[in-house]
C-alpha cells in the first residue's frame, strides 16, 4: 500500500515559522493526556480552514486535538516571547502551555497557525503545570468566536476536548485543550524578546517575516520597519475601535497578549460589559484599574510605543531620527484610533450623514447612561426600533435607565436630529441592527454555561449558548433570555483568569 501523501494529510501544513533560526522557539510535540474526549468541534471553521470534520471527529484526529498524536506535517514548537506585564518588564515568557503544531492555509488563501493551549509543559513554563482548566477553554471559546460572529477580529477555537485529567489550582479541576487558530501567535512581546537581548539580528529577521506574512505592502515603502509599525498601529487602532464600539474588555493588555496580526488573542478574564461605566474592570488582577474599559486605547497606544521602542535600530541608524519618526507615528494613534471609533459610534445611533453636534450628542448619550447605569448592549440594540415608532415603545429603552427622565431628554434631540438623515426609517433601523447587537457573551451566562459544564458534567448549556452567540445581530425570539441583562443575584463583578 503506498504512503500517505500530503493530499490526504489530516492537515496539510505549510510551515514558515519552523523554518526562522532555532533561537525563536524550542521544538518539543504536546505532551499526551490520559482520556482525551471530544467536547466540541467547530465544523464551520474546519471548513474554512479545508480541514474535514470527519476526520478531526475520528479517535485519530480527537488524539491530535488532544496532543497524544502529532500528525504528519507538523513541527510542533514553543514559541519565545517576553512582555510587559501591567507595566513591568518580564525579558522571557514564551508559550508555557501551548504548542504550535503547524501552519495552513485556508480556502481563503490565508495562512493561519494552528496551536495548541493546555497541552503541557515546555522549556517556557517556569513554574506552570503547562496545562488548562476547563472553565477558561470553555471561556475561550465562547468569548472567541462570539467576538468573530460580531465581525470582530479574533483567534478563532476549533476544537476543545477534555483531558480525562484533574490540574491543581486552588481546588482541582478537570483539564481540557483548546485549538486554537490564528492569523500567527507572534505578539509585540515576541519583538521585546530580541530586542530586550539586543538581539539586532532576531529583530531584523522577525521584522522581514512579520512583513512577508501579515504587511507585504510594507515591503514597498521606502521605509518598511516604519511602514511595518504603522500598519500594526492601523489595525490596532480599528480593532480596539471594535472592541470600544461593543462593550468588550480584555483585561489584559500586556504586551505579550497583543498579536502584531491586529486579532483579540488571550481570552483570559476578559468580560463584555452589562452597565456601562468607562472604569469598569472585571478582571481579578487587575487591582488599579489600568486596563479598565475607558483605558484601553491609551494602552493599545502604550504598548504600540513598546514596539516602536523595539524596532528603533531598524528605522533609521541614526537613532535620534529612529525616534523622532517613531514617536511622531506613535502620536498619531488617538486622531487614528478616532477614525474607526467615532463614525462607528454615529451608525450605531443611525447616524451616517456627520453633521455638527453628532458626537455631542453621542457622548451625551453615554454620559448618561453612565450615570445611570444603562445596560450598553440593549440601549444601542433597542433604540433602532424608536427611529420611526410611537412614544409608547419608548419605555423599553428608559427602562433601562435609573432615572429615566434622563434618557427622555436625549430621545427628543435624537428624533428630532434623526428627522435630517436622508435614509428612510427603515433603513436607519435596520442598518443599526447590523451593527448594535442582540446578543453578546453576558458574564453571567458564560458562567452558568462554565459551571454547568465543570461541575455537573453538563456541556448542553454550553453548546446552546456557542449557537446563540452565532448570529449576534439577529433576533432569535426563541432565545431571548439570553438577550437580558443580569438580575441583581447574576451581576458577575470579578472575571479569574484561571491559568
Ligand atoms: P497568560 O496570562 O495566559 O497570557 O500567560 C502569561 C504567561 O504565563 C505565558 O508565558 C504563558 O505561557 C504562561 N502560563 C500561563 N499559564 C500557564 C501554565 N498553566 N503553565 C505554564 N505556563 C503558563
Ligand atoms: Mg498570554
Amino acid at each position: 500500500m503506498e504512503q500517505a501523501t500530503t493530499d490526504d494529510a489530516m492537515f496539510p501544513f505549510d510551515n514558515s515559522y519552523a523554518r526562522l533560526p532555532e533561537r525563536f522557539f524550542a521544538r518539543l510535540p504536546p505532551t499526551p493526556v490520559a482520556e482525551p474526549s471530544l467536547i466540541r468541534l467547530n465544523e464551520r471553521l474546519a471548513h474554512e480552514l479545508g480541514l474535514s470534520p470527519e476526520r478531526l471527529t475520528t479517535p485519530a484526529g480527537i488524539a491530535v486535538l488532544a496532543g497524544n498524536q502529532v500528525p504528519a506535517g507538523a513541527e510542533p514548537l514553543a514559541m519565545a516571547y517576553a512582555g510587559f506585564q501591567f507595566g513591568s518588564w518580564v525579558p522571557q515568557l514564551g508559550d508555557g502551555r501551548a504548542i504550535l503544531l503547524g501552519e495552513l492555509i485556508g480556502r481563503d488563501g490565508v495562512r493561519r497557525d494552528v496551536q495548541l493551549k493546555g497541552s503541557g509543559r515546555t522549556p517556557f513554563s517556569r513554574s506552570g503545570d503547562g496545562r488548562a482548566a476547563l472553565g477558561p477553554v470553555l471561556r475561550e471559546y465562547i468569548i472567541s468566536e462570539a467576538m468573530a460572529a460580531l465581525g470582530i477580529p479574533s483567534t478563532r477555537s476549533l476544537a476543545a476536548v477534555a483531558t480525562g485529567e484533574r490540574i491543581r489550582r486552588e481546588t482541582y479541576l478537570p483539564g481540557a485543550v483548546l485549538t486554537r487558530v490564528a492569523q500567527s501567535h507572534i505578539r509585540v512581546g515576541t519583538f521585546q524578546f530580541f530586542a530586550g537581548r539586543r538581539d539586532e539580528e532576531g529583530v531584523r529577521v522577525l521584522a522581514d517575516h512579520v512583513i512577508a506574512r501579515h504587511y507585504p505592502e510594507a515591503a514597498e515603502s521606502d521605509n518598511p520597519v516604519l511602514a511595518l509599525l504603522g500598519a500594526v498601529m492601523e489595525r490596532q487602532a480599528a480593532l480596539i475601535a471594535r472592541w470600544q464600539l461593543v462593550g468588550f474588555i480584555h483585561g489584559v493588555m500586556n504586551t505579550d497578549n497583543m498579536s502584531i496580526a491586529g486579532e483579540t488573542i488571550d481570552y483570559g478574564p476578559c468580560a463584555f460589559m452589562d452597565s456601562y461605566h468607562p472604569d469598569t474592570v472585571y478582571s481579578s488582577i487587575d487591582r488599579r484599574g489600568r486596563y479598565a474599559y475607558g483605558n484601553q486605547p491609551s494602552i493599545a497606544q502604550w504598548n504600540l510605543a513598546g514596539l516602536a521602542n523595539a524596532l528603533l535600530p531598524l528605522i533609521a541608524d541614526d537613532q535620534h531620527a529612529a525616534v523622532e519618526l517613531a514617536t511622531e507615528l506613535i502620536q498619531s494613534f488617538s486622531t487614528r484610533f478616532a477614525q474607526h471609533y467615532q463614525p462607528g459610534l454615529l451608525r450605531k445611533l443611525g447616524l451616517a450623514s456627520a453633521q455638527d453636534g453628532d458626537l455631542k450628542l453621542a457622548q451625551d448619550l453615554l454620559q448618561r447612561m453612565a450615570e445611570n447605569r444603562a445596560d450598553f448592549t440593549l440601549t444601542f440594540r433597542r433604540l433602532g426600533a424608536l427611529v420611526d415608532s410611537t412614544s409608547k415603545d419608548d419605555a423599553s429603552v428608559r427602562g433601562l435607565f435609573e432615572d429615566p427622565a434622563a434618557f427622555d431628554e436625549w430621545l427628543v434631540r435624537w428624533r428630532e436630529r434623526i428627522r435630517a438623515e436622508s435614509r428612510t426609517p427603515a433603513e436607519i433601523r435596520s442598518d443599526m441592527r447590523s451593527v448594535n447587537p442582540a446578543f453578546i457573551p453576558r458574564n453571567h451566562g458564560v458562567e452558568e454555561a462554565i459551571e454547568a459544564a465543570v461541575e455537573r458534567g453538563d456541556f448542553e448549556p454550553f453548546e446552546e449558548l456557542v449557537e446563540v452567540l452565532a448570529y449576534p445581530y439577529e433576533d432569535q425570539p426563541t432565545r431571548a433570555r439570553y438577550a437580558a441583562p443580569p438580575r441583581p443575584e447574576q451581576v458577575v463583578r470579578e472575571t479569574f483568569c484561571g491559568t
